[in-house]
This record gives structure tokens, sequence and C-alpha cells, in this order.
């Protein structure tokens, strides 16, 4: 004896384990010993733990010599609160034999229900209940459920495909019913289901060559085995290296008296959520069948009837509520919806079985739900005093916002218009776009840079890229569980389902409603809010204006300690970005003024300064070119105000600023009074092999200090006559691509004479700023306490950082990172989620050297890194005062900055 407890007991009012014990009995073992401690219903059993399946697999697939034993001790204990004996022939107890690992696992075995019917037992089943179509029909349920699970995927068999036993078995089913003309299971009966059974063992001996098993001990031990031997089948091990699941977790197995939903009219199932977990309308949501069982209700073989009021849509508003058709059972199960709520103080998704007129529960857990649902809940159970602020801002996680950031349709232009159609509402907010019938096309039309709604009768796994890559998606077909709802909700994509009047003509390419046809390409809108189709294009508008939206970002900000900047270069991303709550740019790149909207003239003059030789003719450029600058800059720096603007030095090599083209050579050449082929021969050359290591950053304003004069000069005269304007300004002088101090203060003396020209020129003792650097080489990391003698702030460049540290270069990164993620080679791509284990302990080191200089240096990091939760969550932790992403990404920073202080608190 090794005195190890390996089974634990539920049911009849109290249990052994409890719901903190996920780790040892599984999550949905811990769940159930939590409702029996509650005295909810739950039908009695028993849990063999995860150490268990760990002795399982390290001893060669045999149990702890105890276990069987303890297993006849557990199951006398289910025996005598359920009144019934397993494998007795008058009186006989069936079970359920349910996987159930900390969280719920792909590639598991799936539940066998009715474990425990055999010859034996059959006969006293029947003359017991008095109803033979029931026990014929739980019969064959046992045989499809146990010759899959147990039978051929336990016993490692695969089948080709189609050819599944469970398949053929389905295949058996349906070719009877279609004899028969019956629309559902139900109707089968009791001669037809005795010929089916017959059939059925005789197809699993033909297919899997073995008999199917007769005996009630050996359907159970089979059960338990299988479980614990598809914790290493190939599915559950892919999917845990992809999670990162260690091996050792191990599964528990759980063993339940059967409660049957299948005896009757008064018999039923159901699965449900506490509150609409699409929306998060505090509703009691779900959905019931009468006579049936276990997961008849998800598989969509009848479409469901609505739990109750709020449950109705389209499609179901036709078949009756459990609220009006067993109005004593619906009042109880609220009474445990609000029973589950107060004692997990969070969303639960339930099950649930009803046996003659009697309310089973089989399972709680915390239920998923979109973005918009989970601020919805989070605000109301604040409000509800469930839960307090803390919680609430970890009830969103930062990637839902993203989902919550999209547009929604206006309301006052919705109000105007008349709906095309309406269906229902299976993915939330707007989308507007031009309408295509196929997935190719949505992708093909998405390429080209259209916006397009994916219109088809109903989706299948084929479709998934074309759904992808259009805004919203649309369908005549399918209900809130259909293919289409699942993948849109997953994304957190506008769709709509079921729209059943409107006609879809995919061949011919049109919509047509009420008179109205659109044509492949015209616009339509979609609120899947709602479920509403619109023809046309309405206006849309900004999600983020939504109260509750800011009120929980207002949690959020109280929270955190770190800062959130935006990368922003025009005054429009500039206004954009403190509308989503940024407080300051971290990144502002001097060289975008060359690109885009009204660059030409900029472009031209940085050319000319590019193409010109000695200094003079350089600084005569210049001349010219600063004016532009310091307007630009002045423009970004007056819409930040009071917040600091970190302004970088010019970056990119100068080649790529180069015209290739014949008449921008041509057209230089004459500004420079210069031939064309001495132009060719300046370009060429600036030819570099190696351009992104080459003559950049720094190097720029070593080689040619007028060009870092011209740029110290227009940062310090906007700043200056912005104050003189009585504005407030912040900047920040970031040099680029160093890996010496020795640059750093090469580049200060001449900002220091610059600065000191700018004073005379306005009469003014100092033009207040900061001057630091972008820590991107290794070298400057790792040499960071020089560094920081001479600069003030530090801005880790992670995109270069990464780069430098792999030595992938990241334009060249498509050829083999798939390859590598594939291949498991690399867990994901380090260009978006900060790579811990190497940059982050140069980011680290860079850190504490340079504090170790300058205790008040200032931190931040710019480039995409910032805006991803898992390494703002890393920024965070090694102490950043800030860090700073592009606009959109801003809340979501600040969401994922809040959740890092509640899990690792920094003062
Ligand atoms: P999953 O993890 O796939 O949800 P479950 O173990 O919850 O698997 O079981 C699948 C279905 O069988 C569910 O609908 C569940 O409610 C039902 N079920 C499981 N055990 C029993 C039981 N003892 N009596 C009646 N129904 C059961
Ligand atoms: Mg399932
Ligand atoms: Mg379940």
């Amino acid at each position: 004896m090794s005195g190890t407890k390996y089974v634990y007991s539920f049911g009849g009012g109290s249990a052994d384990g409890r719901t903190d014990m996920k780790n040892l009995l599984g999550g949905k073992g811990a769940n159930l010993a939590e409702m029996a401690n509650l005295g909810i219903p739950v039908p009695a059993g028993f849990t063999l733990t995860t150490e268990v399946c760990t002795y399982y697999d390290n001893h060669g697939k045999s149990y702890p010599g105890e276990l069987e034993a303890d297993v006849d001790a557990a199951l006398a204990k289910t025996e005598k609160i359920m009144g019934t004996t397993f494998g007795d022939p008058s009186n006989p107890l069936l079970v359920s034999v349910r996987s159930g690992a900390r969280s719920s696992m792909p590639g598991m075995m799936e539940t066998v229900l009715n474990v425990g019917l055999c010859s034996a037992t059959i006969p006293g089943l029947v003359a017991k209940t008095g109803n033979p179509r029931f026990v014929y029909d739980a019969y064959r349920r046992l045989i499809m459920m146990y010759s899959d699970v147990v039978m051929e995927k336990g016993g490692g068999i695969e089948p080709a495909e189609g050819q599944g036993i469970r398949q053929q078995l389905d295949r058996m089913l349906d070719e009877v019913k279609k004899s028969r003309g019956y629309a559902s299971d139900a109707e089968l009966t009791v001669d037809e289901l005795k010929a089916l059974v017959d059939r059925f063992k005789a197809k699993v001996k033909e297919v899997l060559g073995t008999d199917f098993p007769d005996d009630a001990r050996e359907q159970l031990w089979g059960g338990i085995g299988a479980v614990f031997a598809s914790w290493n089948g190939r599915r559950a091990v892919s999917y845990r290296r992809i999670e990162g699941i260690p091996d050792e977790w191990g599964t528990a197995v759980n063993v339940q008296a059967m409660v049957f939903g299948n005896m009757g009219d008064t018999s039923a199932t159901g699965v449900a959520f506490t509150r609409n977990p699409a929306t998060g309308d505090s509703k009691f949501y779900g959905e019931w069948l009468p006579n049936a069982q276990g997961e008849d209700v998800v598989a969509g073989i009848r479409t469901p009837n609505p739990l109750n009021e709020a449950t109705k849509n389209e499609q179901n508003q036709h078949l009756p509520s459990l609220e009006t058709a067993m109005p004593e059972v619906y009042r109880e199960l609220h009474a445990i919806r609000d029973r589950l709520e107060q004692h997990y103080t969070d969303m639960q998704d339930i099950e649930f079985t009803i046996q003659e007129g009697r309310l089973w529960m089989l399972q709680t857990r915390t239920g998923k739900r979109t973005g918009t649902a989970a601020l919805n809940m989070a605000m109301d159970m604040l409000a509800e005093g469930l839960i307090d602020e803390r919680t609430a801002v970890t009830r969103v996680k930062p990637s839902q916002l993203d989902e919550l950031l999209h547009p929604l349709i206006d309301p006052a232009a919705e109000k105007q218009v008349k709906a095309l159609a309406k269906g229902l509402p299976a993915g939330p907010g707007g989308a507007v776009g031009k309408v295509v019938f196929t997935a190719a096309d949505a992708v093909a039309w998405a390429k080209r840079g259209e916006t397009v709604i994916l219109v088809r009768e109903e989706t299948n796994p084929e479709d998934v890229e074309g759904m992808r890559a259009a805004l919203g998606i649309l369908t005549g077909r399918g209900g809130m569980t259909s293919h289409a709802a699942l993948v849109a909700r997953g994304w957190g994509k506008c769709c709509i389902v079921g729209a059943g009047t409107l006609e879809i003509d995919v061949h011919g390419k049109t919509i047509t409603a009420g008179g109205i046809t659109l044509k492949e390409g015209d616009q339509v809108t979609l609120n899947g809010t709602r479920g509403l189709v619109y023809a046309g294009a309405l206006a849309m508008i900004d999600a983020t204006e939504n109260p509750r939206f800011q009120k929980f970002m207002a949690l959020a900000d109280a929270i955190r300690v770190m800062k959130v900047r935006t990368n922003a270069d025009t005054p429009d991303d500039a206004r954009q970005a403190i509308e989503f709550g940024a407080e300051g740019i971290g990144l502002f790149r001097t060289e975008h003024m060359f690109y885009g909207k009204g660059s030409e003239q900029p472009l031209f003059l940085l050319r000319k300064m590019i193409m010109s030789e000695g200094e003079a003719e350089r600084r005569a450029a210049l001349d010219e070119l600063f004016p532009f600058v310091k307007h630009d800059m002045k423009a970004t720096m007056e819409v930040m105000g009071s917040r600091p603007v970190t302004i970088r030095l010019l970056d990119p090599p100068l080649h790529e600023f180069v015209p290739n083209d014949r008449e921008g050579r041509k057209k230089l050449a004459d500004a420079l009074k210069i031939s064309a082929s001495e132009l060719d021969r300046r370009a060429e050359e600036l030819h570099e092999n190696n351009p992104m290591m080459g003559h950049r950053g720094v190097r720029l304003g070593v080689t040619f200090p007028e060009v870092s004069e011209m740029q110290f000069r227009a940062i310090l005269e906007a700043a200056q006559e912005l104050r003189k304007e009585g504005k407030a300004c912040f900047p920040e002088i970031m040099v680029p691509v160093t890996c010496a101090r020795s640059e750093l203060d090469d580049q200060l003396a001449l900002a220091r004479k610059v600065h000191a020209e700018v004073c005379q020129k306005y009469g003014v003792e100092k033009v207040e700023h900061m001057y630091g650097t972008m820590i991107e080489i290794p070298r400057a990391a790792l040499t960071a306490d020089e560094m920081a003698k001479t600069a003030e702030f530090f801005s880790f460049g992670t995109n270069d950082l990464t780069q430098m540290t792999f030595g992938f270069s990241r334009d060249d990164i498509g050829g083999f990172l798939p390859s590598y993620l594939d291949r498991k080679i690399l867990a994901v791509d380090p260009f978006q989620i900060l790579d811990r284990d190497s940059v982050g302990v140069l980011v680290k080191t860079g850190i504490d050297r340079g504090r170790a200089t300058r205790p008040k240096l200032k931190v931040g990091i710019c480039g995409e890194h910032g805006g991803e939760p898992s390494s703002v969550e890393f920024c965070h932790m090694v102490g950043m005062d800030y860090v700073s992403c592009s606009p959109f990404r801003v809340p979501i920073a600040r969401l994922a900055a809040a959740h890092a202080q509640i899990t690792h608190p920094r003062t």
C-alpha cells in the first residue's frame, strides 16, 4: 500500500474533492465534486485521479495494485446512493465514463454513455422501466460510442477516410430512418431498434475483428483504459506540444451513474450558459431537447428547443421552451444557475439532464465568450457586486479587445433604413463590404485591396480561407452553432447566419429579398450584433466611443504602472492615438515625411541633398529642406501637447531614397546642374551589399554632421516656437543604430552647438529636451552602462535587436520561418513575440547596466513587440517605464500592462 488516494467519490450531497483540486481530479471531476458539496443534484460517481494516469504511463500500462479494490469500493458507494447495482440483472446501474484533463483537450477520449448494458442487464432494465424503447435506444448508443472510442480509437486502429466504425453505424441508422421516412431518432420503434443493435454488433465484429463486449465489468475497465491510453494518443500528444502542456499532467477519468434524458417526453437533455456568451446579456441562455441523450443537442441532429424566451430566435421560436414545457424544472434550473454564478463568480457553461421530471446537473465550467460579452459581463458583475475592480479587469483578455475595437454601424444611420433581411447574430460588430459568393473570390478580391462580405448558403471547412479574408460573413442557412457561426465567433468577426428570407443564388451571383437584388460587387452592410442585413453602405462609428469600454479601460489604467505611448509620424496618427489613450509618442520616424501624401517636395530636396557632393553643396540642399522638416515635427508635437515625443534622427540607408526612374533622375540632375551620367555615378557609389547593416542611422550623422545638425535645429526651433506660443512640448531626441558611447558623444557635441545657436537666436537660456538613444544592436545593450553615461533615455528597438540576435533578416524571413514554425524548431515568430531567452536577456541586461550608471534612466520599447500582450508583460517585469506601439494597439497594451501589474506587482 502506497497510501495514495487514487479514487475520489462524489454524490449524495457531499464529495471527497473540491473545485481547487483540478490538477488531481481534472476540471470536470473537480467541478462535479464542488457541485455535490453545494448540494446541487449530481448523479453519484467517482474520479480516478491524474496520478493514476501518470502511474499507468510509467508502468507499462498497468494500474497501482490497490486501484481495483478502490474502484470497487467507490462503485459500491455510488450504488448505495443511486439504489442500483452495477451489472445486476434485475436492478442494474449504468455509468458513463468521461475523460477529464485540467482543461478540455482535443484528441482526448470522448465520453461513453450507458456502460453496463449487456445481455445480463437488458431484460432487468426493460422490466424495471417498462420502457424497452428507451433501453434499446440506450444500447444502440452504447455500441456506437464504445466501438468508436474504446475499440477503434483506443485500439489504435486508423480507418480509411469515411470508414470509421462510427460513421458506418451512423449510415446504417440513417438508412433505417430513411426507409421508414422518419425525421428523428426518437421515431424508431422497439423492434426496429432491436434489429438494428443486432446488425450493429455484427458490423463491429466484421470491421474491428472482435466481439462487442457483453460484460458490464469488461466494458467499464475497457472505458477506463481507453481514457488513460488516449492521453498518449497521437492527436493529444501533438496538441500538448503546441500548447506547451507537460506530459506529466495526465488526465483523470470520471465514472458517473447514468441519468437518462431519453426515457420519454418528461425526459430531456440540455446545455446552457448562465449568461449570453455572445452578447454578455445577463439572461439565462440555452438549448434543450426532449427525449434525447448526451450530446444530441450539440450534434445538430435536430434543431434544439430554446431554453426560455430570451433564447428564442428566428429558427427556434416555433419550438417549445423549457420554461413553458416544464416550468417547475425550469425554476429549479434557474435557481441553480443563480447559485453557481454566486459561487463561481463567473459565467458558467453547464450541462443538465432531466429524467422523468427530475433535474440532474452533469457539468459546470467557466464559459467561453466573445470579447463584447467579456466586457459586458465584467462590467455587469462589477455593478452587481459579484466581483471587484481588479477581477473585472482580468476578465477581458487583451486579445479580445481587438474584437471590441471593431467598428459599429452608426445607430443614427441605421435608424433611417429598412433591413433587407434578418438572420441570427453570430459574430458581433458591423461590417460594410462588397458581396462575393465564393471563398476563392473573397481571397482574390481581398488580395487586391477590396473589402468583401462573403455570402454563402452555408459554410464548410473549405471556406475558411475566404472567411478569413472577408470582413464579414453572411449565410442563408445554419444556426448559432453552425460552422460559420463557430468560426466567426472564434475570430470575433462580424457574421450573420441563417438569414432564411434571403434568396441566395451562388451560381447567378445574386442575393434577393423584398424585391431588391444585389449582384456580386454591390455594397452590403451587416449588423452582426443584431443580425440585420442592409443593402448599400451605412456609416460606421468607432466602438471605442462606447462609454462602457471607456469605463473598463479607466479601471485598467488605474491599475497599471507602465505608461503606453504610440508610434506615430503624423498629426493625424497622433490624434488617433490620443483617442486610444496614448500618453506620448515613443517613436516618431523622421523619414516618414519623405513617403506618401505631400512628400513630393521634401523628397525631392532630400534626394538633392543625398546626391550632393561636398559639404557646401550638401549644406545648400539641407537649408532648402530644413523648413519642411521643422514644420512637420512642429505639427505633430503640437498635437501631443504636454505628452513627450521621441523623435528619431534619420534612420534608413540613403540609397533607399534614390529614384530609379529615368525622369526622376533627369529632374534631379538638372537641379544639381550635373549630367545624367554623373548622377548615375553618384547613385552607384551609394550601393551597398548589406544596406541594413550599412551606412545608416548614427553613421550618417558621423559622416555627414550637417545632416544631424539640420535635424537638431529643426527639433529645437520647433520646440522653442511652440513654447513661445504658450504651448507645452517635450521633445526627446533619439539617436538610432548606435553601438558605442563615443558615437553618442560625437553627436551630442553637435547637438550642444546647435542648442547654443538656437538659444541665441530666440534669446532664451535653454530649450528643454532630452537626449537619448535607441538600443537595437547587441553591443549597445551589453555596453549599456557606458551608453547611459551620455544617454538620458533608452528605447529598445526590438525589431532590429531581434534581427541582430537571431541573425534573421526581417525582410527575408518568409523563405524559412514557415518551415521553422511547422516543424516546431521555433514555437513562435520572434518578431511577433519577444524572445525572452535571448532578446529578453539583452533587454534586461541593458536596463540593469544602464540604470547602474544612471538610476533614473528612462526606458521604453518601440516596435511591434510594444503592442503584443506577452511582450508587454515582459517589459513590465524588467521595469520599463513605457511601451510604444501602433495607435490601434494602444488599448491592447494598456490592458496588457494592467494584467501584468496584477500578476507581477511592481511598485
Ligand atoms: P465533453 O467533455 O465532450 O463535454 P462529457 O463527459 O461532458 O463530454 O459528456 C458528453 C455528454 O454526455 C454531455 O452531454 C454530458 O452531459 C452527457 N453525460 C455524461 N455523463 C452522463 C451521465 N452520467 N448521465 C447522463 N448524461 C451524461
Ligand atoms: Mg464533447
Ligand atoms: Mg461536457
